[in-house]
């Protein structure tokens, strides 16, 4: 990694197909940068694998502004690693990541560094509203938030963003982390720190889509859930602990039946009962199963020990 003290402020943005957007983008986000720290920024663009001309698009960029750098990963990795990508070669004294889509409101970067000035290690930019998105989804984030909450016992901020800023001293215990299966935001708050809020309105996207679809969220927040917090693999030991006694009520309430004649005229049949019993049953059997195989999958990722990106071109002016 290139040191160069004289870096203040990095900002990271992992892109993925964003080239319709991202020269609007590139222009509403360098007054305000160069506004903070004239001679003392760097914006990293962590091309993500894109298919259309991002990367001559940043390639433009660069030429124009040695301060612009471009990561190209060999392929799409997700989101996630991209940002990580970005945090892992970033030379600032803090750290801002955002989306390259025009969401997240480029003009509150003011008020990260103020934040920081004043001595928060991790600004947390938390979003309030989002009218474009879909009941589901909001319904959706709303539910991973709490669940998470619940599960890990961190405490996620419902609506809290990967519009952050994070101190130098957070990227460093940051890059010790090492899992694949990884959502950024969660593991800075599992790092910890003083940390401090912002609230912002989401912007429309500038164009494109969001290359998150329902499915790709969905299986983000199982992933995610499964790599914070073992408590799901407690869930069959609880699921046990119900079934157990109910199974020994009905027996005995059997057993009961039988003795007294059917006195309330059930009719059941032993073999009926057995029937939901061993529904019941395989059900349990089958949720346990699954929960058993989505931490296996997990271990055999993380045991495979891949690198966790792999960068195909590095564009950076100050080596
Ligand atoms: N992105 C990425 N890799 C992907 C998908 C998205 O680097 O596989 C980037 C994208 O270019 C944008 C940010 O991550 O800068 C957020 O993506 P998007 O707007 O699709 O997600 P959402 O706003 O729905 O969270
Ligand atoms: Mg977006």
């Amino acid at each position: 990694m290139t040191t160069k003290s004289d870096i203040v402020l990095s900002v990271v943005v992992p892109v993925y197909n964003e080239s319709a957007g991202l020269l609007a983008f590139h222009g509403a986000l360098l007054p305000v940068v160069e506004q903070a720290y004239p001679q003392a920024y760097e914006i990293i663009y962590c091309d993500d694998g894109s298919r259309d001309n991002s990367v001559a698009l940043i390639k433009g960029l660069q030429k124009h502004n040695p301060r612009v750098s471009l990561l190209k990963l060999s392929r799409n990795f997700g989101k996630e690693i991209a940002t990580t990508a970005g945090i892992d070669h970033a030379t600032g004294q803090m750290i801002i990541t955002l989306d390259a889509d025009g969401q997240h409101p480029v003009e509150l970067i003011p008020q990260f560094i103020a934040r920081w000035q004043a001595g928060s290690r991790v600004v947390i930019g938390v979003r309030t509203a989002n009218q474009q998105e879909g009941f589901v989804k909001r319904l959706g984030s709303k539910l991973f938030y709490r669940l998470v909450t619940r599960l890990t016992g961190i405490k996620l901020v419902t609506g809290s963003t990967d519009f952050r800023l994070i101190d130098r001293s957070v990227q460093r215990e940051f890059m010790r982390l090492t899992e694949r299966n990884r959502i950024t935001r969660g593991l800075i708050d599992w790092l910890g720190y003083e940390r401090s809020y912002i609230e912002f309105v989401a912007n429309p996207r500038l164009a494109g889509e969001a290359g998150y679809s329902f499915r790709k969220l969905f299986k983000l927040a199982i992933d995610s859930m499964v790599s914070l917090s073992i408590s799901p693999l407690y869930i069959t030991a609880y699921i046990g602990a119900v079934i157990l006694p109910a199974a020994v009520l009905i027996g005995v309430g059997m057993l009961v039946n039988l003795l007294l004649r059917d006195p309330i005229h059930l009719r059941a049949t032993g073999s009926a009962y057995v029937m939901v019993l061993l529904l019941f049953l395989i059900g349990v059997l089958l949720v346990s199963q699954g929960i058993i195989g989505l931490y296996l999958s997990h271990i055999h990722t993380e045991t495979q020990n891949r690198p966790l990106y792999i960068i195909d071109q590095e564009h950076t002016s100050r080596q």
